[in-house]
């Protein structure tokens, strides 16, 4: 049994502000079933921009035809709790979504506790930290706190005596039997309206972090095992990732052992895990079954027949601990969420776990201030940018310049996943590579003592014409290796799929939701630049502030009497930069006007020395960049205001 010295907590309160914001300390805690909703509709009260919430009964009527009232909880109608954690002002039809459920099985609450601090995290920290800010803008998080709803209020595995983690449309040979459950549905509709790159379901009863196959049509005989997913690398690499944000304990061991279900856990037949994963790609009605329940005035057949590829999560399966329910002392506190240690208790560690998912949910380059052409003196311009990986393993960047007659104002989109093909392959042909570099991605850093520090892409930018400068990366295409893959295909998954193949296009079942993602991803620096090669190098850049902009510029125009010419060692005195030069900043996304502390934040990642050096330029620059965030926003505003209206038409 885990216990918690007090004097544990007491130290931690004393630890540095560095590690979070102590204020923002308490104790985990188990919530009702009636304490969990008021929690997140408090939730939302406070951050009506970041939370939205549902009941499953009342978007989707399908799963409830006859609207009887199907269980009692806590003295009222059991309603199924969805919530999505999101920028709204930022959320389009493909934005990459991932999915947590607290509790499949009622009776094993630590996945409830987790996934409401989950939620409350990610909104706390939103205003605060770059990192979680960045989960939170560019990545949808759908949780379902209480997945069984009665069984969460009653106490109780089944929900009214049906298991739902064997009612899913998987391995069933009698298709009365499955899609019995409200929980079953609610789960199937929502999966039906998104393409939920990974999620994690958590359990209780013993402690594994588990993957595929959890299924006796994908094990070896008579040996057991299971056979290899056609994602194993993925599923390894990714399972190894959030095993280490989870840690270690006292003995200096992973405190979850990973592994595939099958060999880890047991097989099931109708398990949500195998029919998240495979529901979309494998065959139907065998795996895949199509179901016909009695239960609750029954349930369309239509419902489990699925479009090709729209359901295919990496999904991780969370067997938390060896007590179903374990003591309220083995929580833990908030600020254990930034110092892994193998006394933390289950909430700080599994909160992690989800962390590390939702950013690898979208892989992306972040690209670092300042970056600005410098000149050496002779003529020759080069452009210096600091980069990271993030929401990924592996990262292959070319820094490259392409006319900006092929990218008018820069604009790639997201991750130039939404271009046309024909302008996309334009951009390939006529891009000119300025330097390169590969190996690991950063990632997430919130918890860890030492960061890698920035790479550095460093090249001559060409002169003599207006170009868009951009980074071209590859991602994980390592998660193509596999050995024995059963059945034999290549990775199914959509977060295997959008990395590696050229081109990868999917809808989901029904709503607007779709992917749109190429294996060679694009991030633009900043807007366009033009440099004269001259004896006396001169650059302007074109100020992009008019456009609905990825990239957002902020200009600075540095006058004879620039104080930072002063500083001996101004990179500006050495760059020998004619007086009038205009900058564009490297900060790839819109930003919240009034957020001061995120630019602050934001500046501290950037060399310091720059930092010194542009000291008397901040206050200007600050105001600057709050007046190009408001004029983004409305921008922003206007450009998806359509997508707002489809998408809030048919919310999930
Ligand atoms: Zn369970």
């Amino acid at each position: 049994m885990w216990l918690q010295a007090p004097w544990l907590s007491a130290l931690a309160l004393l630890l540095p502000c560095s590690f979070g914001t102590p204020n923002q300390d308490r104790i985990f805690k188990y919530r009702s079933y009636r304490e969990t909703h008021s929690f997140f509709e408090q939730l939302q009260e406070k951050y009506p921009n970041l939370v939205e919430l549902w009941y499953a009964q009342d978007i989707f009527p399908e799963i409830l035809p006859r609207k009887i009232t199907w269980g009692t909880c806590e003295g009222e109608p059991c309603k199924t709790l969805i919530v999505r954690i999101a920028n709204k002002r930022l959320l389009t039809n493909s934005t990459p979504e991932v999915f947590f459920s607290g509790a499949l099985h009622g009776d094993e609450r630590l996945g409830p506790a987790t996934v409401t601090e989950l939620a409350s995290f990610l909104c706390e920290e939103y205003g605060v930290d770059t990192q979680v800010r960045r989960l939170v803008d560019f990545r949808a998080t759908w949780i379902m706190p209480m997945t069984n709803a009665f069984g969460y209020a009653a106490h109780r595995r089944e929900e009214n005596s049906m298991d739902p983690n064997r009612d899913f449309p998987y391995l069933h040979t009698r298709p009365e039997r499955c899609m019995q459950t409200q929980t079953a549905r609610a789960v199937n509709e929502l999966f039906r309206r998104h393409l939920f790159q990974f999620m994690i379901t958590f359990h209780g009863g013993m402690r594994a972090l588990t993957y595929e196959w959890g299924s006796r049509n994908h094990m070896t005989m008579p040996q057991r095992r299971s056979t290899e997913p056609p994602d194993e690398t993925a599923f390894r690499e990714v399972g190894q990732a959030i095993q280490a944000a989870a840690g270690k304990t006292l003995h200096r061991r992973w405190f979850y052992p990973l592994g595939r279900i099958n060999d880890l856990v047991y097989p099931v037949e109708g398990g949500m895990e195998d029919w998240s994963y495979a529901a979309g790609w494998e065959k139907s009605p065998t795996p895949i079954t199509v179901c016909k329940p009695n239960t609750y005035g029954g349930y369309a057949e239509e419902r489990t027949k699925y479009r090709r590829d729209s359901i295919s999560t990496l999904v991780y399966l969370a067997e938390m601990d060896n007590y179903k329910t374990a003591p309220d002392n083995s929580l833990g506190h908030r600020l254990e969420i930034w110092s892994p240690s193998a006394t933390n208790g289950h909430i700080a560690r599994n909160l992690r776990m989800c962390l590390k998912t939702i950013e690898m949910t979208r892989p992306e380059v972040v690209v670092l201030p300042p970056s600005m052409p410098s000149s050496a003196g002779d003529g020759a311009t080069s452009l210096s940018v600091q980069i990271y990986g993030f929401g990924c393993h592996q990262m292959t960047a070319r820094l490259v310049a392409v006319p900006s007659s092929v990218v008018p104002g820069c604009l790639v989109g997201e991750d130039g996943g939404d271009l046309e093909q024909e302008q996309f392959q334009q951009i390939l042909q006529k891009s000119v590579k300025m330097d390169a570099t590969e190996g690991h991605c950063r990632g997430l850093s919130l918890w860890n003592a030492s960061t890698p520090p920035p790479r550095v892409l460093q090249g001559a930018v060409p002169t003599g014409e207006e170009v868009c400068v951009l980074i071209a990366a590859e991602f994980d295409q390592q998660w193509a290796r596999q050995t024995r893959p059963d059945p034999l295909v290549t990775p199914r998954s959509h977060a295997a799929r959008g990395r590696l193949e050229e081109r990868y296009q999917v809808k989901a079942n029904d709503g607007p939701m779709m992917i749109k993602a190429r294996r060679t991803k694009l991030f633009a620096v900043g807007g366009p630049i033009r440099l004269e090669a001259t004896s006396a190098t001169t650059m302007t850049a074109k100020d992009t502030v008019d456009q609905p902009a990825l990239a957002i510029s902020e200009e600075t125009t540095m006058a004879t009497s620039d104080p930072h010419t002063s500083l001996g060692s101004s990179i500006w005195q050495q760059a020998r930069l004619v007086p009038t030069t205009t900058f564009v900043n490297l900060h790839p996304r819109p930003e919240e006007p009034e957020d001061v502390t995120y630019a602050q934040d934001f500046f501290s990642i950037a060399a310091i020395s720059f930092a010194l050096s542009i000291a008397v330029g901040c206050a200007m620059l600050l105001r600057n960049r709050q007046e190009v965030a408001i004029k983004a926003n409305v921008k922003d505003a206007q450009t998806r205001s359509e997508l707002a209206e489809m998408v809030g038409k048919d919310p999930i």
